[in-house]
């Protein structure tokens, strides 16, 4: 794959199927943006088939097992996820990690399984507010990331979207300066490029932390920033829709 502008809307744990129909016939479509929804499971077989004919908008899970089948109860397999028409999923977001226990093994493992399945795995990274206090930001995220490299392969990656999101700005209202955000979009960029040659060029690098209306338009003028995972505003449709448009 190659660079693409994405913007992303995680619902977390809301959303509804009268949301979700809402929604999918309010987005707007901006060329060259790709647009992509993450409901909770239970709505994403519903979502591929209402966006199936439209352009520039897919569907995305917002976690999946790292197991393929078996008995593991309350777990989805990738293949379940493709077999509805899922496109792509997240995986490791801060959530996961914090909340659930998820480690960069686990991270890692899923994301080998969501591309054995051809499908497009959103991989998220970032540093807590200590962790950015203490100086450690670039190390903590080229860590999380080359945990995944060394289990896929840096061949295998360009097929990878990262989403660099602060954990201390997530859900909080304060996102990262652009400034801030460009130092670590770059600095991965570098580690990409490190790990195969012009890897970092291939491979689309999301902000996520409190992205609104109101910063998206800056965020996206950075060079190393190609689009957003939003959380919050991407319940709120015509917010969403003003950070699709900064985005084109
Ligand atoms: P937020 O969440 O936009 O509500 O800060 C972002 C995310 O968790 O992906």
């Amino acid at each position: 794959m190659s660079r693409r502008k994405i913007v992303a809307g995680n619902w977390k744990l809301n959303g509804s199927k009268d949301f979700l129909q809402n929604i999918v016939e309010t987005l707007v479509s901006v060329n060259d943006v790709d647009v992509v929804i993450a409901p909770p499971f239970p709505y994403l077989e519903k979502a591929s088939a209402l966006v199936a004919d439209l352009n520039g908008l897919s569907v995305s899970a917002q976690n999946v097992s790292s197991y393929s089948d078996g008995a593991f109860t309350g777990e989805v397999s990738v293949a379940m996820l493709k077999d509805i028409g899922a496109d792509s999923v997240i995986v490791g977001h801060s959530e996961r990690r914090e909340l659930f226990g998820e480690t960069d093994a686990i991270v890692a493992e899923k994301i080998s399984q969501v591309l054995k399945f051809g499908l497009t795995p959103i991989l998220c990274v970032g540093e807590t507010l200590e962790q950015r206090e203490q100086g450690s930001t670039i190390e903590v995220c080229s860590t999380q990331i080359k945990s995944v490299l060394d289990v896929v392969g840096a061949e295998n990656f360009d097929n990878v979207v990262i989403a660099y999101e602060p954990v201390w700005a997530i859900g909080t209202g304060k996102s990262a300066s652009s400034a801030e955000a460009q130092e670590v979009h770059a600095s991965i960029r570098k580690l990409l490029s490190e790990s195969l040659e012009g890897l970092g060029k291939k491979v689309s690098i999301l902000y996520g932390g409190s992205v609104k209306a109101a910063n998206a338009k800056e965020l996206f003028e950075q060079e190393d920033i190609d689009g957003a995972l939003v959380g919050g505003a991407s319940l709120k449709v015509e917010e969403f829709n003003e950070i699709i448009k900064a985005a084109g």
